[in-house]
């Protein structure tokens, strides 16, 4: 029957075009914080969801004021993208999500490929892991950014389920259990395998 047909066929649009709607929205930036966070004209706090940049801090760790320098050039007074994933807001309300400029590149991208951004992900369970994980990989074999400096050598150890990685001695990483252990060499080969550092033991 082509006009049940029919019906179906605009119920199907009308859900694809709600759902998209709901899934991104265009905004205008009004204020870079630092690597990863911004303020929208609405007032709307964002954190890029997926990655962490160098924390600006009282003392600006290693990178933080480069990784806040791009991020201003990228999308300071600019209009982007945000799309969001399952998790769309932190715990203190900022909205989480994947930023995109009005050419298509990803905010979150570009910050991975020039080392100056680590993969912050509770798990391989974000829509864009794959593809992160392969662009800080590649900024990882260049050496560039967080990854030009002659990095520790000391053995740490991850959480499998937080990918969180801690000191051997940390006892916030001694609450986890022993099957969820996971022993790397180095903090490198952490990163490696898109474990993020603890922020108490700060490995
Ligand atoms: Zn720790």
């Amino acid at each position: 029957m082509p006009k049940m047909r029919r019906k179906n066929l605009l119920a199907l649009l009308f859900a694809a075009f709600f759902g998209l709607s709901f899934a991104s929205s265009s905004a205008l930036v009004r204020i870079v914080f630092d690597g990863d966070t911004v303020q929208l004209q609405t007032g709307e706090k964002v954190r890029y969801l997926g990655i962490d940049t160098p924390e600006m801090g009282d003392v600006p760790e290693f990178m933080a004021e480069e990784a806040r320098q791009l991020n201003r050039r990228m999308v300071a007074g600019k209009r982007v993208r945000l799309e969001f994933d399952r998790e769309s807001e932190d715990r203190h309300g900022r909205k989480l999500a994947y930023v995109f400029l009005e050419n298509g590149d990803m905010v979150n991208i570009l910050l991975l490929q020039k080392g100056l951004a680590h993969i912050l992900a509770p798990g391989p369970d974000l829509k864009y892991f794959s593809l992160f994980l392969e662009n800080q990989r590649k900024a990882m074999k260049e050496g560039v950014g967080i990854w030009s400096r002659e990095d520790a050598r000391d053995p740490v150890f991850g959480n499998t389920r937080s990918f969180i990685f801690h000191r051997p001695e940390c006892d916030r990483g001694k609450e986890t259990s022993k099957r969820n252990r996971k022993f790397f060499s180095n903090r490198i080969s952490a990163f490696w395998e898109a474990y993020h550092p603890c922020r108490i033991c700060k490995p």
